[in-house]
């Protein structure tokens, strides 16, 4: 097969430096095996640290994940709370995370990531809600073993209702004095969302992690990319530095660990990238994310995109009309290049306006400039199976080109740049209906902004003093790992 050849010409890393565990059904998940293929090796390897860790992580899955002698128990405390039954039993006490992650794809998979992290570090069997479309867009990333929160849990009927003001929040329960060190509730609910209250930040600090360790259940919902803030919790950072000596590989190495696309999205990723990207000689990935309301097409938002591709020398010139014969005297003798532009976007017509650039006119350097946008389904959709599974093809075929410039603000193209291991080229937010000048500026770092602020640890103002944060070109109240 075409993958065999492919193979002995030059060796594969399928396990991804030791990322990846071996010994699954590889046609259960296609993704995981062929993805090497068509991502060029990464120039960053996981520390061993990590790579045992993971190991181990996997067998108190396997041990305690659904389905398991030890998760049945686990219920059973949940649901009569009985410690003493269950200290006495023989199996495992294990402890869970139970992650929802909410609204957007960039959003939830920034959320998930940082609450592995949170598992790993905690040594917590990570469940994610599958309520929504979890299984249509992922495999399950840990052998043997499901991720998935199974739907009978006990507290999936209260899911939805928990919110900030919930009497088991976290902040809540510490405003009513309800928990402490002695009173250990079997279930708390975490709210790490975008709209946290003042209380979240409290889960930043040491103190509230011991009380917080203790809890058998943890629900959490999450859109953030908290891993900064993890940091900053002393106890945690002695074990970070170990497990990711290169700091700003954190979202790198663990994206490319927990996500593979089902092979329903690894079709539409490979059947894209066969037809557009494959025979190109360069692969530019630009995406395209509108914040104004209405969202759609603005001359502002084309001028931008054309001015930073141009600038950065990203794309080549178009020669206006008058100028064309002295393009095509230029460049016989060369043979020209193919640059492929991978445009994603809400709305078809920044792509079609580049393309038609690049096509009425000859580019001064001879090279020969194609673009293609996989979809343009004008409205986001957020939950829907069909148009998140193209939104996933999409992150991920950005995460395959070689050169990437992404919107401010934007989780979809964080995702994108820390599969992809790219520091991408951030188009500024627009203010006013006009092109910032510059246009774009390059990012520092593949890891992707943590956007809140006031999550930022214990001490309200402690990041101004941590060495390995620093602000976001695209969002200055912003912090990421350098
Ligand atoms: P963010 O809002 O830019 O941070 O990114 P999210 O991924 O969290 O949410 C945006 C949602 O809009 C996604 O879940 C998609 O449904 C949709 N979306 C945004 N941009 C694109 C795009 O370029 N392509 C596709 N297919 N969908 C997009």
């Amino acid at each position: 097969t075409t993958n065999v050849s492919k193979e002995s010409v030059k060796p594969v890393d399928k396990l991804v430096g030791g990322l990846l565990a071996a010994g699954f059904n590889e046609d259960s998940c296609l993704s995981r095996n062929q993805s090497s293929l068509y991502r060029k090796p990464s120039p960053y390897k996981p520390s061993e640290y990590l790579v045992s860790k993971l190991r181990s992580y996997e067998m108190l899955h396997k041990r305690c994940g659904p389905g398991t002698y030890a998760y049945k128990r686990a219920q059973e405390r949940l649901l009569h709370g009985d410690e003493d039954l269950a200290r006495k039993s023989n199996a495992e006490l294990c402890q869970y995370i139970v992650c929802v992650p909410l609204r957007g794809l960039g959003n939830r998979m920034l959320g998930l990531t940082s609450l592995f992290l949170y598992a790993l570090l905690t040594e917590r069997v990570m469940l994610v809600d599958q309520r929504k479309d979890m299984s249509d867009l992922f495999c399950d990333p840990f052998p043997g073993s499901s991720w998935l929160l199974p739907l009978n849990f006990p507290l999936t009927d209260q899911i939805d209702s928990f919110n900030l003001e919930h009497s088991r929040c976290y902040g809540t329960m510490l405003k009513n004095h309800a928990i402490n060190s002695t009173t250990i509730p079997s279930h708390l609910y975490l709210h790490l969302l975008h709209d946290h209250g003042d209380y979240t930040k409290m889960f930043f600090c040491e103190k509230d992690q011991t009380v917080i360790r203790k809890v058998p259940w943890l629900v959490v919902k999450s859109n953030l990319y908290f891993v900064p803030s993890l940091w900053l919790i002393p106890s945690f950072q002695t074990e970070l530095i170990k497990l990711f000596p290169q700091k700003e590989t954190v979202f790198h190495h663990l994206s490319r660990y927990l996500f593979h696309p089902t092979n329903q999205v690894w079709g539409m990723v490979t059947s894209s990238y066969n037809a557009y990207l494959a025979r190109a000689d360069e692969r530019l990935g630009i995406q395209v994310r509108v914040y104004s309301r209405p969202a759609g097409y603005f001359q502002h938002v084309m001028d931008q995109i054309v001015a930073c591709t141009q600038r950065e020398k990203l794309l080549p010139e178009a020669a206006a009309q008058e100028e064309e014969s002295q393009v095509t005297n230029n460049n016989t003798s060369k043979i020209p290049k193919v640059k492929v532009v991978l445009v994603t976007s809400l709305h078809p017509e920044y792509s079609d306006n580049l393309r038609n650039m690049y096509m009425k006119r000859p580019t001064w350097t001879g090279d020969i400039v194609q673009v293609y946008q996989p979809s343009g389904d004008r409205f986001q959709k957020v939950d829907e199976k069909i148009h998140e599974q193209k939104a996933l093809a999409e992150i991920y075929l950005l995460s395959l080109t070689d050169k990437l410039v992404t919107s401010a603000w934007s989780t979809f193209g964080y995702v994108a740049q820390g599969l992809g291991g790219l520091k991408p080229w951030i188009l500024y937010k627009p203010e006013n209906r006009t092109a910032p000048d510059p246009p774009c500026v390059r990012d520092y770092s593949m890891e992707p902004c943590f956007l809140k602020p006031a999550l930022y640890g214990c001490e309200a103002k402690a990041e101004i003093n941590a060495p390995f944060l620093r602000h976001c070109h695209d969002r200055t109240w912003g912090v990421k790992l350098v």
